[in-house]
């Protein structure tokens, strides 16, 4: 994985100027959150032009703006007897289309400017999908490798303990992130289940499929982000199969990534996690990867002791090895200005984000002004919460679907989204540019609706 460089934003339009510097200026030291921030302000000026209720009634200022953010203290205690204090985030940032919802991100760089640069592009992606969902984004800076399952289900609950009381199927239903999977669902869900003495099951979602989770959920994110790539290869006049493919990370995003990849007929050539990358020309061998990530939960360095046809490079660069397509899937900023010189001059044509803003501003631009088919995080890697809203509806009707219908409903969201972004992108003067299709169509859902509800 790249060192982080320093991002340099982009020129916001000057009418936005003012919005800016007042997020600046009340949110010191985030820089996460700024990033996010001018990302999208950077593309709402013709918005705001065309639709001028909307600064009248500075829907962007209160955009901006968290409606509530909660910070808690999370005291556990290790196998050994130690007490460790961990802190725990919920950021319920806009319920303007619905309960909040977003994921628990449990890993040791998390802080409050992370949570809210997650929680703000969560309510432009959850209003790009259509359903009624509003924004937000928790999690603790606790960092579950190394420890033992009784020591992350005693943190579990211990952080449970205290956000149960601001959750609630019509409140807040968050679900899962970087180190939270269906593991740690069920323990919360159960902590939250033993202090409220209810069997709520639409109060988390990512939940075990026996238990009231739905169908495709753990394959969904990267599943959707394959769906949308399909989308804008198709809208290029090409297709997927027979393509070769990055995904960096092996995670839940990247592992249903790489499996929906080949299962479409690409080749997928190498994946990475923090300590290096693997490459593998013979193609990602899956069942092996998910026997190393998924059951033995060990680095991805031992794929190539276990592979002959794969190198691992620790601390490698995944970006620098030739491919048609690349699938930023671990995490923020993983993608520089200079990773993506490297791809578009080894011939990649299109970039899907699983992961949430992996691509830095410059890399953004330099992927643009090449023609490389971009597709931003908050459209690509929709289809997580996409299938959390289905599950939802599920819990709601105490009905459960089957994988086939469920699959089907999120590739027709995937499509949507498509749609959506590649039409706005269109209608404002900029075709093919997604960034800006999924910014303006994203924003002007959770705008028309804040203007509808009144001053909130
Ligand atoms: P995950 O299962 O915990 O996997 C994360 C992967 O990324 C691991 O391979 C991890 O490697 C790597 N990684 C994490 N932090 C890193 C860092 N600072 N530097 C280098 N590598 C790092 O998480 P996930 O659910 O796949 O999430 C991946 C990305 O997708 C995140 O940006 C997340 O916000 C986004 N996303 C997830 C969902 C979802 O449904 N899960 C939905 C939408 C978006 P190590 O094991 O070495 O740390």
């Amino acid at each position: 994985m790249p060192s982080p460089t320093k991002v340099v934003p982009p020129v916001i339009d000057e009418k936005l100027d003012d919005v800016y510097a007042e997020v600046l200026r009340r949110n010191p030291g985030e820089s996460e959150f700024h990033q996010a921030v001018n990302e999208v302000l950077d593309s709402l000026g013709p918005s705001i032009a065309k639709h001028p209720q909307f600064a009248r009634r500075k829907i962007i200022q209160r955009i901006c703006e968290p409606e509530r953010q909660i910070i808690f203290r999370v005291p556990w205690e290790d196998d050994a007897g130690e007490v460790h204090i961990n802190r725990g985030f919920r950021v319920e940032f806009n319920s303007a289309l619905g309960p909040y919802k977003g994921g628990l991100r449990f890993h040791p760089s998390v802080n409050l400017g992370i949570v809210k640069f997650l929680g703000f592009e969560q309510i432009f992606k959850n209003a790009l999908t259509g359903l009624p969902i509003g924004g937000a984004k928790g999690g603790s800076d606790f960092d579950p490798k190394g420890r033992s399952n009784r020591e992350i289900m005693r943190f579990c609950q211990s952080f449970m303990t205290e956000l149960y009381r601001h959750l609630g199927e019509y409140t807040d239903v968050p679900a899962g992130d970087i180190g939270v999977g269906g593991r740690e669902i069920g323990w919360m869900f159960g902590q939250y289940k033993r202090i409220t003495n209810r069997w709520e099951s639409g109060v988390l979602t990512g939940k075990g499929t026996e238990w009231g989770g739905s169908l495709v959920r753990t394959e969904a994110t990267g599943y959707g982000t394959v769906f949308f790539l399909q989308e804008m290869l198709a809208a290029r006049g090409t297709e997927l199969a027979g393509r070769t493919c990055l995904v960096s990370g092996s995670g839940n995003v990247a592992i249903y990534a790489i499996e929906k990849l080949v299962e479409e007929g690409a080749r997928v050539v190498a994946c990475s996690d923090s300590g290096g990358v693997i490459h593998d020309p013979d193609g990602i061998d899956l069942d092996l990867l998910k026997q190393i990530k998924e059951v033995e939960r060990a680095r991805i360095s031992v794929y190539a002791d276990r592979r002959p046809s794969a190198t691992f490079t620790e601390a490698g660069n995944i970006w620098e090895i030739p491919c048609d397509v690349a699938l930023p899937c671990a995490t923020q900023n993983e993608l520089t200005g200079r990773d993506a010189e490297k791809l578009i001059a080894n011939g990649c044509i299109a970039v899907a984000e699983g992961a949430n803003m992996p691509t830095m501003p410059e890399g953004v631009r330099a992927f643009q002004d090449a023609g490389v088919s971009f597709g931003p995080g908050k459209a690509a890697n929709a289809g997580g919460v996409a299938t959390s809203a289905l599950e939802m509806q599920q819990n709601a009707s105490r009905d459960s679907w089957t994988f086939e219908y469920t699959e089907d409903r999120l590739r027709m969201i995937m499509k949507g989204i498509h749609t959506s972004c590649y039409e706005t992108a269109k209608e404002y003067g900029q075709p093919g540019n997604y960034v800006i299709g999924a910014n303006i169509a994203g924003f002007e859902r959770v705008a028309r609706a804040m203007v509808a509800l009144g001053l909130i």
